[in-house]
């Protein structure tokens, strides 16, 4: 690694930089000019022309300090009225008076131009300093340069990791086993090269990482870089056209061209959607970016796939990636980094807790549980939100209370300090509140509460319900979907049931449950009317959109009724569950109005009683 960095500066040292001669050439240029050109002109536009007569009168009076005779023109120094030396001239006259005038006067006269006073200070002036200048400047850009991270003169765009103590190893990813094994195996290529071309398996040229976000593609590369000991050339797609317009396809061959000076050795692309968008997706029409893609493509054909160059790039939107870029041959390997599931959750809180000082009797499986659905990076952020919580309230040590508050924090936002509700909104929240925890507690396929409060938070929420599955489901049932429905029209059932009115806090239940309620029919085939056919194109797989409906204005009408429909059964539903328990709510909500925050076994245990000879019920429909 080290003999490499020197070999990398070797090369550059011995021998003139063309761009530095080039540099001194130009300057020397613009010197020249200055002195042979500009500045003859601004000293005879500095001359002052008078006549023959001023000329005899200035000897007359004793002015006349030099005078100097040319073929066609008199030039003399003389005193201006001020007193001042200056340069004058006029025309010849065949006059043979002038000379028995300047002898009785005694003025040197001569043949030649009179020389300008001071010789060495305009030396200065017209040479010294402005090579003085040029060097400066030359030193000064070069310095700009570097600093730049090349871009104009050098190759020192890109990104070399040198391993060291610490750098990722493997280690510190949790929980992505299938991708972690795909990548040691490439680790252990080039670690061993013959073992492989003995059987003659060819190393994949490439591997791409695709995921949603903050799910340790990065991070991974990073830990391929650490345990690998090979050169780890890394940069950003984006760096690719950022900068200077037009160098993105130069950038690319510089990379390439690095590598294969270095090889073995890693290329580590990341958020290569950047570049790699495909050429025919209609709105873009960027050269750059297509000029750049090709270049990519073409280097990645152009090495041997024995070199042991190993292109690694990463993406979380690989539905825009071009297809020539996923061929085999040039990415043959995907490798899927996907959410991390309960037992990988665990995994990486674990590995992320040895950063902090954190108590012995934590729950892992617990945090996990309530954090379905979270990335590598909000678990990682969870616990820092966490550790910052423990800092605030002046203790050492990391707890379990830390941990489930932050991750209320991070899904929900800070507690308000103040209180912004009155005591008349309060009570229409309890009930809101009670109203989602029954309804959800009554049916059979729903998660169990595990809190319930009614303290405001900055994201808006006035107050917040939050179940936590007993264990991950991989399947979600067309009962799941409707239990949720029904559980979120729960808060408004008990507007209505209980003070008879409506307010927009339930805005949040109402777009959760048409979304859900729109995705089984649009998405999951879960209607008689439609069955198993797709009405909605699958919008970007990892980053949350949509995608939208391309259905005739028939079908999307009904579609939209049947929503409906799914939505107000639930809601009728909610509404009698509420009906039949209102004496449990009624306690319920008068015990969370007290308490702000109560825990889902202390609801339990004011509910239970009432529960007695009641069966939970499925809804159906
Ligand atoms: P991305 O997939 O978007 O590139 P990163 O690799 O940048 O995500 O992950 C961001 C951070 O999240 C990492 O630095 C790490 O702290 C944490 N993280 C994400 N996934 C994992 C994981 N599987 N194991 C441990 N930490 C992880
Ligand atoms: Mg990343
Ligand atoms: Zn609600």
């Amino acid at each position: 690694m080290q003999d490499n960095k020197n070999q990398q500066e070797d090369n550059r040292g011995p021998h003139i930089n063309p761009s530095v001669l080039r540099f001194y050439l130009f300057g020397l240029v613009i010197i020249l000019l200055l002195n042979f050109v500009i500045i003859p002109k601004i000293a005879e536009s500095r001359i002052i022309t008078s006549t023959y007569s001023e000329f005899r009168n200035m000897i007359a009076e004793d002015r006349v300090k030099e005078v100097s005779f040319d073929e066609n023109q008199i030039l003399f120094v003389a005193l201006n009225k001020d007193g001042v030396e200056r340069i004058y001239k006029t025309g010849v006259m065949d006059d043979p008076d002038i000379i028995k005038l300047m002898e009785e006067k005694s003025i040197n006269y001569a043949a030649t131009i009179p020389e300008p006073p001071n010789t060495f200070l305009s030396f200065l002036l017209t040479w010294g300093i402005p090579i003085l200048l040029f060097i400066f400047l030359r030193y000064s850009m070069s310095k700009r340069v570097s600093s730049m991270q090349g871009g104009l003169f050098g190759k020192q765009n890109i990104k070399k990791y040198e391993p060291s103590h610490e750098s990722k190893t493997f280690d510190d990813v949790a929980g992505q086993e299938e991708a972690e094994a795909s990548l040691r195996e490439i680790v252990d290529y080039l670690k061993n090269p013959d073992k492989y071309s003995k059987v003659g398996a060819k190393c994949p040229k490439g591997a791409l990482l695709v995921g949603p976000p903050g799910t340790g593609k990065t991070l991974l590369a990073k830990a391929v870089a650490g345990e690998s000991h090979v050169p780890f050339f890394s940069i950003a797609g984006s760096e690719f056209v950022e900068m200077f317009v037009g160098r993105g396809a130069a950038r690319v061959r510089e990379l390439f061209d690095e590598a294969k000076k270095h090889a073995p050795c890693i290329i580590f692309i990341d958020e290569i959607d950047t570049i790699g968008r495909s050429r025919s997706s209609g709105m873009s029409t960027n050269d750059e970016r297509e000029q750049t893609l090709n270049q990519l493509l073409t280097e990645m054909d152009g090495f041997d796939g024995n070199l042991g160059i190993i292109v690694l790039a990463a993406t979380n939107r690989p539905e825009v990636l071009d297809p020539a870029l996923l061929r085999p041959g040039r990415f043959d390997r995907q490798i899927r980094v996907e959410l991390p599931s309960l037992q990988d959750r665990v995994a990486i809180l674990k590995v992320h807790a040895k950063n902090y000082v954190i108590a012995d009797n934590i729950d892992y499986e617990l945090v996990a549980r309530s954090t379905a659905g979270a990335s590598g990076a909000h678990l990682a952020n969870i616990l820092n939100e966490a550790a910052l919580r423990t800092v605030r309230h002046g203790r050492t040590v990391v707890t379990q209370e830390d941990i489930q508050e932050s991750i209320e924090v991070v899904i929900a936002g800070e507690q308000k300090k103040q209180d912004i509700l009155t005591p008349e909104e309060k009570q229409i929240v309890s009930y809101h509140e009670i109203g989602h925890a029954l309804v959800a507690s009554l049916q059979k396929h729903s998660m169990p509460v595990q809190k319930i409060t009614i303290i405001p938070r900055t994201s808006g929420a006035l107050g917040y319900t939050m179940q936590v599955p007993e264990e991950e489901k991989n399947l979600l049932s067309r009962e799941d979907m409707l239990t949720y429905i029904t559980t979120l029209c729960g808060g408004r059932a008990a507007e209505e049931v209980f003070f008879n009115t409506m307010t927009n806090g339930a805005s949040n239940d109402i777009e959760k449950a048409t979304s859900v309620a729109k995705s089984m029919v649009t998405q999951y085939g879960m209607t008689e009317r439609f069955g198993m056919v797709k009405l909605q194109d699958s919008g970007s797989r990892y980053m949350g959109d949509e995608g939208s409906m391309s259905v005739s204005q028939q079908t999307m009408k009904e579609v939209e009724d049947i929503v409906v429909e799914i939505v107000s059964h639930c809601h009728n539903k909610a509404t009698t569950l509420l009906r039949q328990h209102q004496d449990a709510t009624h306690e319920l909500a008068g015990y969370l109005l007290k308490h702000e925050t109560i825990t889902g076994e202390e609801f339990m245990e004011i509910l239970t009683p009432y529960l007695e000879n009641t069966d939970k019920v499925t809804v159906e429909g």
